[in-house]
């Protein structure tokens, strides 16, 4: 389907799934806004890349999601850049892994504002620009544990809930207007974020990589193969179609299964 003439702006996106749905709506023929909190050359060198193999605009604009302000300036610097934003991608997150008395509270506040606040900023930027254009879609990127727990992720579970409960609300706020909002629930994915626990949980359970992934991170997920960027751009890219016009308000599970267990 093509989406040119569109503007999407993916948070989190100079890596991991953030980088596959940017890739993927550039492919669609989107302008795209990259973002992190970063402001390297090699994040503006991603931007460059997709271009110049997609044809489409990509620009990176630099905003730290766990920063309210930044979040909701981000969105006005991404419309300036290309007249609007039609399509919502909030990805950006981060983990921390503990039991709950040792729970660092830095670390809860950075995980619940990145993961779960920005998305709430984001989309009070973006939906009067939604409006104005007649035309938008909010997709957030929850997690399996939007919908299920695991022990030591109280942040993240946390936060993941309450994206699910925000994306609710901003459905039904735009239900009968063309505008529409979903999550998407990913199951494990191997990305950095992933990738980071592997050498914690090897050292703690004795095991080795193999075993890691099949007996720990897979443990939940019965297809046994972790979900791809691909298939998550391509979920996005669905979620933008026509064919998608009458689903909002739900969560859409890319998990091989975890969360019919
Ligand atoms: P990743 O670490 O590859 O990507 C995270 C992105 O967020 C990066 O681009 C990073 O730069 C960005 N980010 C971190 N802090 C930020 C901040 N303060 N401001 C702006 N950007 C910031 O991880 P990923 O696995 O691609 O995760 C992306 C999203 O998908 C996250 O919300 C994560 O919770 C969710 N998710 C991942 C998995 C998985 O298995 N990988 C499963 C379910 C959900």
């Amino acid at each position: 389907m093509s989406l040119s003439g569109k503007t999407a702006a993916v948070t989190g996106s100079n890596s991991g799934i953030g980088l596959g749905v940017a890739q993927a709506l550039a492919e669609s023929g989107a302008n795209v806004v990259l973002n992190s909190f970063t402001d390297r050359p090699e994040d503006h060198a991603i931007a460059q890349e997709i271009a110049d193999q997609t044809g489409a605009q990509v620009k990176y604009i630099q905003g730290d999601m766990s920063k309210g302000g930044d979040c909701r300036a981000w969105i006005d610097k991404a419309a300036e850049a290309f007249g609007s934003v039609d399509i919502l991608v909030n990805n950006a997150g981060v983990q921390h892994v503990a039991p709950i008395p040792e729970f660092p509270a830095d670390r809860w506040d950075q995980i619940i504002a990145i993961n779960m606040s920005s998305a709430f900023h984001t989309t009070a930027a973006a939906l009067p620009l939604m409006r104005k254009a007649g035309w938008g879609r909010v997709i957030n990127i929850a997690s399996a544990h939007g919908l299920t727990a695991s022990p030591f992720k109280s942040a993240y579970v946390t936060a993941k809930h309450g994206v699910v409960g925000l994306t609710k609300v901003t459905a039904l706020e735009t239900a009968e207007e063309p505008i529409t909002a979903n999550a998407i629930c990913p199951g494990y994915v191997l990305t950095p974020l992933v990738e980071a626990q592997i050498p914690n949980t090897m050292k703690e359970y004795n095991m080795t990589r193999e075993q890691v992934v099949r007996d720990v991170l897979l443990e939940r997920q019965p297809s046994k193969s972790f979900a791809t960027v691909e298939q998550l751009g391509g979920t996005v890219v669905f979620l933008c179609s026509a064919s998608a016009e009458q689903i909002t308000g739900t969560t859409l599970s890319v998990d091989g299964g975890w969360t019919a267990l």
